[in-house]
């Protein structure tokens, strides 16, 4: 697309989207002015879908009226609840609808994955992951290397960006996968890299942890909602990731899993069980010895979170109608690639400002994360006066994420304008 910083561009370009009209299927914040915020944030908690409370107070009205019949009455009875929601979450990962469960949060699902894909041995112990991944899965980490009587120094092995580069390279990667070898017992990646933005090569990253032997997992919770992802088709074995960034479900929102269907059989894997994991016919039977249900379902633990569940529901749902991941994918390229042509056009010196998520759009989402050598903290709060809410990582980086589903090209245009009013007052 050829792009131009002309005001009448955005306009002609949201004139011509055919996903524009999704901007009214949510609620924008408003900035410092009352007029509606240009919101890149999404990376961080998506926005409010007009149907969320509707979809909410339908649950409501169950409790209300039927109580504990809920559980088995009207439309969607609480008891399969989360079933109603595999089919739209599997086609925003790319995995077969057994393969996908929405429960808890996603901290938690990363320990319940990990229990049963983390298994140390003597020699095989090691876990690949790569360096500044976001603290709760370093945290995450830590405490599963503790929990099997392990030194979490000698357990993870961080891998970093050449000196001088801000992104990985996959072959580095995967040179470190193969030198650790047969004392690798899990990869352990985000999709994409909260900091920088960088999408990581997955096929090859799970191709080159199985060729050793290890288990190859991610962490989704930038990707989901965000890029194409082929789970199911890349062979990951798991994956979690949350639901209120990219998938608008809301702050705490549930979280989704991945199990691939090779482990769907497998009820001798070491797992932590709870009821609602336990085989559904035999359930309410409360009988001893746990069997667990075939699939992602049989790591559930606990009854649904209805009110979220239904939440998630209604978002999701918005990403069907708007002719699912590709179609948002195209529109995001756009967007993304329009903002980084407006932060080219103003022609500012690497030492004072740089991108560092990659360039080739194949690389990266939505967010382009800018690293602001001096006065970054300013023009973060100059673009909030603005009514462009970005947000701040520590020490000094902005990110910045149009997202299809409701930002339009002239949002993009603020933010472009609002940086180039910073360095030109
Ligand atoms: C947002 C995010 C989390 C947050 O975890 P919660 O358990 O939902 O609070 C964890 N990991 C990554 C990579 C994230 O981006």
């Amino acid at each position: 697309m050829a792009y131009d910083t002309s005001p009448a561009f955005a306009a002609a370009q949201d004139a011509a989207d055919p996903l524009a009209h999704f901007r009214q299927e949510f609620h924008l914040p408003a900035g410092p002015s009352g007029q509606p915020a240009a919101y890149f944030c999404g990376n961080s908690l998506g926005l409010l879908p007009k149907t969320a409370r509707a979809a909410a107070e339908r649950e409501f009205k169950a409790w209300e009226e039927r109580a504990v019949e809920g559980h088995f009455t009207g439309d969607s009875p609480w008891m399969t609840y989360h079933e109603t929601l595999n089919e739209a979450t599997a086609r925003v990962v790319g995995a077969r609808p057994d393969e996908v469960v929405v429960m808890n949060t996603l901290t938690v699902n990363l320990h319940l994955l990990l229990v049963t894909f983390y298994r140390p041995t003597a020699t095989r112990y090691k876990v690949l992951m790569e360096a500044g991944a976001f603290p709760s899965d370093q945290y995450a980490l830590e405490s599963q290397a503790r929990l099997h009587g392990l030194d979490p120094e000698q357990v993870i092995v961080e891998i970093a960006p050449r000196a001088g580069e801000h992104t990985l390279r996959t072959e580095d990667i995967e040179a470190k996968i193969a030198e650790l070898g047969d004392s690798l017992a899990t990869v352990l990646f985000g999709g994409i890299n909260y900091y920088t933005g960088q999408v990581f090569d997955m096929a090859a990253i799970t191709r080159a942890g199985h060729a050793v032997g290890a288990t190859v997992g991610f962490d989704l919770a930038h990707a989901a909602g965000n890029v194409l992802l082929h789970l199911h088709d890349w062979d990951v074995d798991f994956a979690c990731w949350c639901n209120y960034k990219y998938l608008n479900s809301g702050p705490g929102g549930s979280s989704g899993i991945f199990v691939h269907e090779r482990f769907a059989d497998r009820p001798d894997l070491v797992r932590l069980a709870g009821w609602w994991g336990h085989d559904q016919a035999e359930r309410f039977k409360m009988k001893k010895g746990f069997r667990p249900m075939p699939g992602a379902a049989g790591w559930q633990l606990s009854n649904g979170q209805i009110i979220t569940l239904a939440i998630y529901g209604a978002s999701v749902a918005l990403f069907d109608q708007a002719g699912g991941m590709s179609a948002l994918r195209a529109k995001s390229e756009q967007l993304t690639g329009y903002l980084e042509f407006l932060i080219h056009s103003l022609g500012l010196p690497k030492t004072k400002l740089e991108i560092i998520t990659p360039q080739n759009p194949a690389e990266r989402g939505c967010q382009l994360s800018l690293l602001v050598h001096e006065r970054g903290r300013e023009l973060f709060d100059f673009l909030a006066a603005q009514g462009v809410m970005a947000d701040w990582r520590e020490p000094n980086v902005i990110r910045l994420s149009p997202v299809p589903l409701y930002n339009s090209f002239e949002d993009v245009r603020r933010a472009g304008a609002a940086i180039s009013q910073f360095y030109n007052e």
